[in-house]
């Protein structure tokens, strides 16, 4: 398989670390807690309430 160029902004779960796929409902919002990371949950996550974890500053919420 050829390597995938970072052109195409693919966004991945900050929850799972998957990637997102556009337009399936993820939702994105900054860090509660430092403001500066924007993360991403996808449908799954959502669903299930799955915590995240902020990489800068190490916030973990729902
Ligand atoms: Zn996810
Ligand atoms: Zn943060």
């Amino acid at each position: 398989m050829a390597e995938r160029a970072s052109t195409l902004s693919l966004v991945t779960c900050t929850s799972c670390g998957k990637p997102i796929p556009p337009g399936t409902g993820s939702t994105k919002f900054l860090c509660p807690n430092c403001g500066e990371i924007q993360i991403r949950r996808c449908v799954k996550c959502r669903k299930f309430g799955r915590s995240y974890k902020c990489p800068k500053c190490g916030f973990v919420g729902p």
